[in-house]
């Protein structure tokens, strides 16, 4: 049984002004091919299913040349057409030269979004379908962040999205593709998949499944799983940032032959999700910035440490909000990671920057409006790190550590950096304990290290005042390819799935 193995993903925002380029995919270890990319770190969902599919002795897998996720993280907008042909095509030529095929695995995101192709996930589909023939099956994995409806299936056979946010389980959804796409090709599972959109759209900020209502959606999810042997319930929890035809939540079920109870278990989820709209799209509290630091500033007096302030709107990294602010206030013992600025560290590094040297520079802002001015920071450098320790393995590049104030420290990062462990700052040389308040951008990802641990009793998630691109109030947002009125809370009032 040969089964072909390829990744191609990126969650776009595509109000951001930077458009994602080829180059924007490479990097050491990106594209890749072969044991490389089937060994690779950097993808849960692909190790998964690599580490199950290896267990049937009659496998063979083929990793096609793919390209990693880009470098510019989440931290750039629409992907370019000629990127997406680019991979596209080296992919099509791979399979069909390496061909044939009885399977074909695809660890997708779902919420990527290029210029000029409406549904990109399915358009790949559409071409990898082409490549292989009628008779292969083919199989992904998606993001709970995917924008994703049934177009994909008009080519692809089966399709696991994670279902918790943080994304615990990508590994877990690998495994299940490869065990149920060995299934398929052997002919003892037969999918038949119903698919609903959900007209909702919500920011990524609301939709924490550690607490109810996104937990109980998930809950009801897995109830189902249990109650149906076979069945598999995806719950797209949708990306706003993706100005895409397909945004917003989607329910895809599963079933081995069973459609009419796809359709059923498909119809319930559906509308369990309608009737907890209101407080699903509600689900957290964001401060203004002036408040979330002031309301951390008085956490410090109670002693309430250490405080995490989430700057969950900045999506490109530059954002100095919250660093500004943190300034005005003279506060101490706080740990900024990061501001981007990719420009500073670049003539930094050509000009041999060491711990030790002085640092008098202005830091960040000016990548759009949503990222604030230019903040000027006069210290002393304190280290200078590669990579993100512990992250997806993309080549993030170098960081500069520099210490001001009163033991404070910021890190300037090459690209957007999301911290979700505080482990990953003690692996950047970082004393935990030096620090009450630990100031990152980051959405939800950082509950897994921050929050599910106990780390932290007091977790202030924070925006600018200004509905700039990040911003919750997604009202304010030039959306071109999506009409906001269709979805709730924008003024859809109905919806019977
Ligand atoms: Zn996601």
């Amino acid at each position: 049984m040969r089964i072909a193995v390829l990744t191609f993903m990126h969650e776009t925002v595509t109000f951001l002004s930077n458009d994602t380029t080829t180059d924007d995919f490479l990097y050491p270890g990106s594209p890749c091919k072969g044991e490389a990319l089937l060994s690779t770190r950097s993808n849960a969902s692909m190790a998964g299913f690599v580490r199950c599919a290896r267990e049937f002795a009659d496998v063979e897998l083929v990793g096609i040349e793919s390209p990693l996720f880009p470098k510019t993280g989440t931290g750039s907008g629409w992907i370019a057409r000629e990127a997406f042909e680019h991979f596209a095509g080296i992919m099509v030529r791979a399979l069909t030269a390496q061909g044939p095929f009885d399977g074909v695995y695809m660890a997708l995101h779902g919420a990527m979004a290029v210029r000029g192709v409406a549904r990109p996930e399915a358009e790949l589909a559409a071409r990898v379908r082409h490549a292989v023939g009628r008779a292969a099956t083919i199989a992904a994995t998606f993001d709970p962040h995917g924008n994703e409806d049934e177009a994909f299936f008009a080519s692809a056979d089966l399709g696991f999205c994670a279902k918790y946010y943080p994304h615990y389980d990508m590994h877990l959804q690998g495994e299940r593709a490869a065990r149920t796409l060995v299934r398929a090709i052997r002919g003892t599972y037969v999918p038949q998949v119903a698919c609903i959109k959900v007209p909702i759209l919500s920011p990524t900020v609301v939709q924490w499944t550690g607490a109810p209502p996104w937990m109980d959606v998930v809950q009801r999810a897995l109830v189902w799983e249990a109650r149906q042997p076979d069945s598999f319930v995806n719950v797209f929890f949708g990306f706003p940032w993706a100005d895409t035809p397909d945004a917003g939540m989607a329910v895809q079920v599963t079933t081995d032959g069973d459609l009419a109870l796809a359709q059923c278990i498909a119809r319930d989820m559906a509308s369990f999700v309608w009737r907890q709209r209101e407080a699903l799209v509600s689900a957290a509290q964001v401060h203004g910035i002036d408040e979330g630091v002031a309301m951390a500033g008085a956490a410090v007096e109670q002693g309430a440490v250490p405080i995490v302030i989430a700057d969950h709107s900045d999506r490109s990294g530059h954002a100095t909000w919250v660093l500004k602010r943190l300034l005005e206030r003279s506060m101490k013992r706080v740990l900024i990671a990061s501001v981007a600025d990719g420009k500073l560290v670049g003539r930094l590094v050509a000009e041999g920057v060491q711990p030790g040297d002085r640092f008098d520079e202005a830091v960040g802002g000016m990548a759009d409006a949503s990222s604030g001015e230019p903040v000027r920071i006069s210290g002393t450098v304190l280290a200078v790190g590669e990579g993100l320790p512990g992250g997806d393995g993309r080549g993030l590049g170098t960081w500069v550590a520099v210490g001001f104030g009163e033991g404070n420290v910021l890190v300037v990062s090459a690209f957007l950096m999301q911290i979700v462990e505080p482990s990953q700052l003690e692996k950047m040389g970082f004393q935990l304990s030096d620090f009450d308040v630990f100031v990152i951008k980051s959405r939800v990802h950082f509950r897994r290290g921050f929050h599910d641990s106990g780390f932290s009793p007091c977790i202030l998630l924070v925006q600018p005042e200004q509905p700039f691109l990040g911003t919750t109030r997604l009202e304010a947002l030039p959306y071109q390819h999506l009409r906001l009125a269709d979805f709730y809370p924008f003024g859809r009032e109905r919806f019977a799935p």
